[in-house]
């Protein structure tokens, strides 16, 4: 049986892109889960703003039963459906990022998010990222990793990242964005961030990339 493996941490600490080419190195499925958060984040600002163009919440949780949110296989990787529409690049807007962590706080959208998540990883073979997986959603994975950086190397990193995706932003406001994200998903009462007991800690602050995949790689026995 090919491992399952649970990646969590702080945001921008290249949770993703490390567990990305882990799993082509071991052939598992990747699935990054912070993108199903955006995904319900993507269809409160379509259906559920209120007046003062906020998401009102009680209604996007009553809207629930209208969203199916799924990932497809394209080639090994997958791609986020919403209701049928490919919404893998919309999600990645700052509008997104700075709504996503109080969508993130209900209990109701991680409930629903919860059997998506774990049904995936029902058969083996998956690296799965986020912030609960070690804790809430896989606590029997065989591998557990915890990622941190200073909170300087990961604003060059996300800079640049939106950057390379052609959104123009700057760096104080993308630090604040990191600050206020990291402080909601680690007060929120409901699965709040934090490293799982047995997980492995990895600060990347001084480590490339390539480094910190390597470091992770060596801990697993294939
Ligand atoms: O990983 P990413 O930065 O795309 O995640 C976006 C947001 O989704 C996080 O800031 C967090 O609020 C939420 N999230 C979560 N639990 C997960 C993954 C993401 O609460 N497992």
């Amino acid at each position: 049986r090919k491992p399952v493996i649970a990646i969590d941490g702080f945001s921008s600490t290249g949770k993703s892109s490390i567990s990305k080419v882990i799993a082509e190195k071991l052939g598992l499925i990747h699935m990054d889960t912070g993108a199903l958060y955006r995904g319900i984040t993507y269809f409160a600002l379509q259906c559920c703003k209120n007046e003062k163009d906020n998401i009102d919440l009680q209604k996007l949780i009553s809207n629930l039963n209208k969203i199916n949110l799924e990932f497809r296989e394209d080639n090994g990787m997958l791609v986020l459906f919403l209701n049928n529409t490919d919404i893998s690049s919309e999600i990645r807007t700052p509008e997104i990022s700075e709504n996503v962590s109080l969508i993130a706080t209900l209990p109701e959208v991680r409930e629903f998010l919860l059997h998506t998540q774990r049904s995936i990883a029902e058969k083996g073979g998956i690296i799965m990222d986020g912030r609960d997986i070690g804790s809430i959603v896989l606590p029997n994975a065989d591998y557990k990793f915890f990622l941190t950086a200073s909170i300087d190397e990961r604003t060059k990193r996300r800079h640049l990242e939106l950057l390379s995706l052609g959104i123009k932003t700057d760096a104080a406001s993308v630090k604040e964005n990191l600050i206020l994200r990291d402080k909601t998903d680690s007060e929120r009462t409901i699965a709040p961030l934090i490293q799982a007991k047995d997980a492995i800690l990895i600060d990347n602050s001084q480590l490339t990339k390539k480094e910190t995949t390597q470091l992770i790689l060596s801990h697993i026995k294939t």
